[in-house]
């Protein structure tokens, strides 16, 4: 039997996951890149002694294939840890950062939570489950947990992660396993003990809440998938890729003048860029399948060689919308990772934006410096701030929100895939948006195809 050839498209951590498993099972691929270079949104910078990420800063190994992928590509020795310190996460209420609770005697003192909803925690098992599957994350929360939990913890992570609001993110979607803990256990509390108590597998132990980068930032990460993968592999600069079934069964891609035949193609990009790849799945009865909304971030790296604001002593810091501030949160990348600042300095990472404040796109690179020098001076104490380092980073779709719009785009996706053997549909539009996410969607799609 002659063995069945791909079609990779998209070479951002999706699809080099992909073609990283396509490969260690000698399977014959070909990745397509639209962009000169592979690594998609995830890219690392170094300037004055400074190491920056001008899109994800760091992933968590929450996933068994986000720790394999660093293993099955010999990328051991690049995995970086997050240091001991990431583990006290700071929210701005009133004034202050104050520390995020992390055991229910901390929980029972912090200022960020009302007393209401402090104990209201211990009826959270008796509260009925929700039977709206399409119920916003708001609603969810409010109903599970109460409204100050909601403004002072999932509001400012929503921020954080989707740079969204929890009024339009679908738990179902969004959150899975949250969701799932309610529909199947009935309650968030009774079903995160009966999953403490699940036997856990070898594999399952790989998976923890760590926080990992790449020693020399997640772009290291992406050369090494590259170098591991093979260059020959990856042809880059494909633009005006387009791709159509054959009669016996297969796809042709036309891509500069040059025609070739996979037996499969898997599609490894955002949703909206469906149509442009494969036009005749341009179908009135699958236009939903690229409807994304999109928020929009902006992230500003800011280096002090000499750092004389408030000790940078944990992960970073969240702002809830309800503070009214300009930021969306800060991370301490230097207090993270090695290598990231020079010594005594220190290196923040902030993110502003998101579907709170999109107009911030349009703002000048001038007018950002001023609002993030003035908010981060306040925040974190700095007199006169005067970075030695300050780089602006706009993405203008950068983090697909998976609110009522995802329900329609996994069933198209489900029912193209139905129509059109051997067409496989990934990307960050369906299955999550983090970094394990990614890994986890793209090494599963190399074992899919039969
Ligand atoms: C600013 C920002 C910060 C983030 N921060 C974090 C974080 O801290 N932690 C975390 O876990 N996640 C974070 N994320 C999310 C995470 O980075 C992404 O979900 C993930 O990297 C996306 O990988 P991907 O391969 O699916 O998509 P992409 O990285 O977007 O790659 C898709 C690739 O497909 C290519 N492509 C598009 N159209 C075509 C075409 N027609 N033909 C060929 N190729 C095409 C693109 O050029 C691109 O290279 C962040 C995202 C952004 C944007």
């Amino acid at each position: 039997m002659t063995q069945k050839t791909v079609a990779v498209i998209g070479a951002g951590l999706t699809g080099l996951s992909t073609a990283l498993y396509l490969k260690k099972q000698n399977i014959p691929f070909k990745v397509f890149e639209k962009s000169n270079r592979v690594g998609g949104v995830i890219q690392s910078h170094r300037k004055h002694g400074f190491l920056w990420e001008s899109g994800p800063s760091t992933g968590t190994l929450g996933k068994p294939e986000a720790m394999e992928l660093f293993e099955d590509s010999d990328s051991l020795d690049l995995l970086e840890i997050a240091s001991p310190v990431s583990k006290k996460r700071y929210i701005w209420k009133k004034g202050k950062f104050r520390v995020i609770p992390s055991s229910p005697i901390s929980g029972l003192f912090t200022p960020l939570f009302s007393l209401r909803d402090k104990f209201g925690i211990l009826l959270e098992p008796f509260r009925p489950r929700g039977t709206d599957p399409y119920e916003n994350l708001s609603s969810f929360v409010k109903r599970r947990l109460g409204e100050s939990i909601l403004d002072y913890a999932v509001d400012p992570f929503v921020s954080g992660v989707y740079a969204s609001s929890p009024d339009i993110l679908i738990p179902k979607y969004a959150f899975p396993k949250l969701y799932n803990l309610e529909q199947e256990y009935g309650s968030f509390l009774r079903g995160a003990f009966h999953k403490m108590r699940e036997k856990k597998t070898d594999r399952d132990r790989k998976a923890t809440k760590q926080v990992f980068s790449a020693k020399g930032g997640l772009g290291a990460l992406v050369e090494k998938l590259e170098t591991f993968i093979g260059a020959e592999h990856i042809v880059t600069g494909a633009q005006n890729l387009n791709c159509s079934p054959t009669e016996d069964g297969r796809y042709q891609i036309m891509q500069s003048g040059k025609l070739e035949t996979f037996d499969g193609i898997i599609f490894a990009a955002g949703a909206e860029h469906l149509f442009e790849v494969f036009p005749f799945l341009n179908q009135p009865k699958f236009h939903d399948a690229v409807k994304v909304t999109y928020a929009p971030v902006i992230e500003a790296a800011v280096g002090f060689k000499k750092w004389n604001g408030l000790s940078l002593n944990g992960f970073g810091g969240l702002i809830p919308s309800k503070e009214n501030r300009k930021l969306l949160g800060v991370l301490f990348m230097s207090s993270l990772f090695t290598d990231r600042a020079p010594a005594g300095g220190a290196l923040l990472s902030v993110f502003m934006g998101g579907l709170r404040r999109t107009d911030y796109l349009s703002r000048s690179d001038s007018e950002l410096r001023e609002t993030v020098l003035a908010e981060l001076g306040e925040m974190l104490r700095i007199p006169n701030p005067a970075p030695d380092l300050f780089e602006i980073a706009r993405h203008e779709k950068a983090i697909p929100q998976y609110d009522i719009l995802t329900a329609e785009r996994m069933k198209i996706f489900g029912e193209i895939e139905t129509a059109y053997p051997g067409l496989i549909l990934g990307g960050n539009g369906v299955g999550g948006i983090g970094m394990a996410d990614r890994i986890r969607q793209g090494s599963q799609m190399a074992f899919r195809l039969e």
